[in-house]
């Protein structure tokens, strides 16, 4: 008697939503303990000159290692942390990482290179992010020309003014700002222009379907924007020598993608710079 009741009451308030809510509750709760445990780590894929084809920096990547070794995607896991204050969290983790990981780097000779972090939305506009970042250079001692920030074009889609002051006063400490995934999004051209990103990064989703004529032509005027409004483009997602040689003739500088390497940890990524010095 007792348990029919119970099964009508769990149907009453919908099985799908509460088991829904249930399950995001939880990945909360481990992404939490995990953060506390320093699971979450930064992952580094090359930016590359792609005239010269040689390394000049690196975007760190979240990725979640658990204790029983296997890899989470930020896929995975960023969303989730998103709808709660635990991107903040993260975002800064992966920040302080990249920035103490670029100095040590400095250190060990391998140059400056210039290390591209990302900032969710969610974090973005909160008014304190320059502050973060101002004590993370200090704690790292990081020189604040070697970082970039990436934010999404959803960015500037609640509050403009907020995210046009965030972004001045980041741009005034030294620190570089990049638009990410451009062309996917909710890509105003006047807020482009209006918001002087340093970097402009051309979405995979473009990249992938080079050669085919619509992609290059949406490049092409991807590219045209970029250039002329002074904001160096970077392509995302390079997989094919075709597509680094198309790139690379329309006047792309800077690249990322598989051809290159994928992310990799901060040692697999001190193995590239041995190899390409090798060379
Ligand atoms: P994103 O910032 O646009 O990063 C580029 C994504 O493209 C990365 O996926 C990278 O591994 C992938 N990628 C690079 N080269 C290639 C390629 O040649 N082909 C293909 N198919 N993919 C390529 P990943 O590492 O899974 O990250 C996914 C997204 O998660 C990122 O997209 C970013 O939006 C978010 N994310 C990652 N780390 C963080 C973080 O620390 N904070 C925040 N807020 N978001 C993060
Ligand atoms: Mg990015
Ligand atoms: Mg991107
Ligand atoms: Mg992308």
């Amino acid at each position: 008697q007792s348990k029919s009741l119970g099964k009508n009451m769990f149907h009453f308030h919908s099985p799908e939503l509460t088991l829904q809510a249930q399950r995001r509750v939880e990945v909360e709760r481990e992404l939490r303990l995990a953060l506390d445990a320093g699971e979450i780590e930064a992952f580094f894929q090359p930016v590359i000159d792609l005239d010269t084809q040689k390394i000049v920096g690196a975007e760190a990547l979240a990725r979640w290692r658990k204790s029983d070794g296997t890899l989470v995607s930020p896929m995975d896991f960023i969303p989730v942390a998103e709808q709660t204050n635990l991107i903040t969290d993260i975002d800064f983790s992966i920040l302080s990482q990249a920035c103490h990981q670029a100095k040590s780097w400095d250190e060990d000779g391998w140059g400056r290179l210039r290390i591209s972090c990302n900032i969710s939305a969610r974090h973005f506009q909160r008014g304190n992010l320059p502050r973060e970042v101002q004590r993370v250079l200090e704690a790292s001692k990081l020189s604040p020309e070697q970082l970039t920030l990436e934010v999404t074009e959803t960015v500037y889609m609640e509050n403009i003014d907020q995210v046009r002051g965030i972004l001045e006063s980041i741009d005034e400490m030294g620190v570089s700002s990049a638009l990410d995934d451009f062309g996917t999004g909710y890509s105003s051209l006047s807020y482009v222009r209006s918001l002087s990103f340093d970097v402009l990064k051309i979405d995979k989703s473009f990249v992938k379907n080079l050669p085919e004529a619509s992609a290059l032509a949406l490049i092409r005027a991807m590219l045209g924007i970029a250039i002329s409004l002074e904001i160096t483009p970077l392509a995302e997602g390079i997989e094919t020598p075709e597509q680094l040689l198309l790139l690379r003739s329309l006047g792309c500088r800077l690249g990322q993608g598989y051809l290159f390497s994928p992310p990799v940890t901060a040692a697999q990524f001190v193995e590239l710079l041995k190899k390409q010095n090798a060379e």
